[in-house]
């Protein structure tokens, strides 16, 4: 079907003069957008082949999503042969090369990504590390228990947000999943839910709150711990809580709505992963979310970010076993963060070259990191053009097809409207791991290791 732009967000501007001179857009139903964590699926898309018009049902942040995808400047084949031939050298010739990134690339380039690192005997991490990979950690320490956004949308009478600001963050959270939208056992909306927001200022979100409790910064983990004895009815030192900013009263309250609710789920937020505390702030929200489970249903879940990094902590577990910061220098898979973590190998000068796909480093690493990075030679894949300088830069689509993971972990389709001049990143990787096939092999021979008798 082919219409022409008329209603919903104007993603783009089509001349006005030359309107009627220019062929009708054709209709996407059902987009998916990743411009963050709720991968909305139920975008409608009004495009020309070339450019994005219209964005249906996309929020603000939907809409700069979908503007960024155009047609881009198609590099020549030579060039990319090129590019590609001198990335496999730079990486050939490293002792122990680094693969980060991996936030904007779908599944299947993340894929090619971790056999690349394998390839390499490198280190692979992802920007979990530098988000969300408390969390992670949180659950390997004592389990999770989680569900998928259908569930919350279906159930969830009590929602509690802890450090996050979804109505900035996550635009569509409260309507489509969490607070306004209807459900099977929430028909009333609204009036069914309870929202408490724990967060160290007022923001958007609060302002949507039944309760809004304001901790003092650098207080989660003593919040949490404290909440978690009064859930308990046991003993705790109170002038802790005195520094937390909250009263008894308060948290006696929220307590007894927590043990009332019929479905509680606790989202947690960057506030809880950037502040003192980290993995442990994240482990007193797992702990509470199972000692809440001995009276009613409870879930904690984060709130990812932009792009596809739910998907890159997805591939990896399921391919390595780990969820982030992978060393494969022995010729097996090993996990430690802190110790493969992107920014600490970097900031400790670890690795002596990097290939940085889909980020922008520059904007994301710590100032010790990118010092590093600015001395090795550095490789990056990216739509847009990278922000510091590296060795070699080929340019990919802006987004391709394939698979992207949502906050919940669920997977869906990438279906981009717009067929990119350049290639994916999930082709570039492919071609790099191709051209450094036909090298030496970076592992010691089995003669080399056991020399004969
Ligand atoms: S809420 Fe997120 S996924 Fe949904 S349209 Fe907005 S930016 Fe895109």
């Amino acid at each position: 079907m082919a219409v022409t732009a008329t209603d919903g967000f104007i993603v783009r501007k089509r001349s006005t003069t030359i309107t009627t001179l220019l062929p009708p857009l054709s209709v996407v139903p059902n987009a998916t957008c990743a411009g963050c964590g709720c991968v909305c699926d139920d975008i409608e898309l009004q495009h020309d082949g070339r450019s994005i018009y219209v964005a249906k049902n996309a929020c603000e942040r939907g809409e700069a999503w979908f503007r960024e995808q155009t047609v881009e400047r198609q590099s020549s084949e030579v060039l990319l042969d090129a590019a590609v031939e001198a990335a496999a050298e730079i990486l050939h010739a490293a002792d122990l090369p680094l693969v980060f990134g991996l936030g904007d690339s779908t599944c299947e380039a993340q894929r090619e990504a971790i056999a690349l690192a394998e390839q390499l005997g490198g280190t692979i991490d992802t920007e979990t590390s530098l988000s969300h990979g408390s969390m992670e950690m949180a659950a390997q320490l004592g389990g999770k228990i989680t569900c998928t956004l259908g569930e919350v949308k279906n159930r969830a009478d009590f929602v509690l947000y802890w450090g996050a600001n979804p109505a900035e963050t996550h635009p569509r959270h409260f309507e489509r999943y969490t607070l306004t939208t209807t459900g099977k056992y929430t028909p009333s909306g609204r009036a069914d839910r309870t929202l408490v927001v724990v967060d160290v200022r007022e923001t958007a979100s609060t302002a949507e709150a039944d309760v809004f409790l304001r901790i003092r910064p650098g207080q989660d983990f003593e919040a949490l711990s404290i909440l978690r004895a009064v859930v308990q009815g046991s003993r705790f030192d109170e002038a802790k809580l005195a520094a937390t900013g909250l009263t008894l009263d308060q948290l006696r309250d929220l307590s007894r709505r927590m043990k009332k609710a019929r479905y509680g789920i606790v989202f947690v937020g960057m506030g809880l992963f950037q502040t003192r505390g980290t993995f442990m702030n994240c482990a007193a929200v797992t702990a509470l979310v199972i000692e809440l489970n001995s009276w009613t249903r409870f879930i904690s879940m984060p709130m990812r970010s932009p792009g596809n990094v739910s998907g890159a902590d997805a591939v990896l577990s399921y391919t390595t076993g780990y969820p982030f910061a992978v060393n494969f220098s022995r010729g097996y898979p090993r996990y430690n963060p802190g110790e493969f973590s992107a920014a600490g190998l970097l900031a400790r000068g670890e690795v002596d070259a990097a290939l940085i796909v889909g980020t922008d480093a520059a904007a994301r690493l710590p100032q010790a990191a990118r010092d590093h990075l600015s001395r090795i030679p550095t490789i990056t894949l990216d739509a847009k053009p990278p922000t510091f300088t590296p060795r070699v830069h080929i340019t990919t689509a802006a987004v391709a097809a394939g698979t992207v993971y949502r906050m919940d972990k669920v997977p869906l389709t990438l279906r981009p409207p717009i067929t990119s001049a350049a290639p994916s990143d999930e082709t570039v990787l492919r071609l790099i791991r191709d051209a450094l096939a036909k090298k030496s092999a970076w592992y010691p021979t089995a003669a080399a290791v056991m020399p004969a008798k």
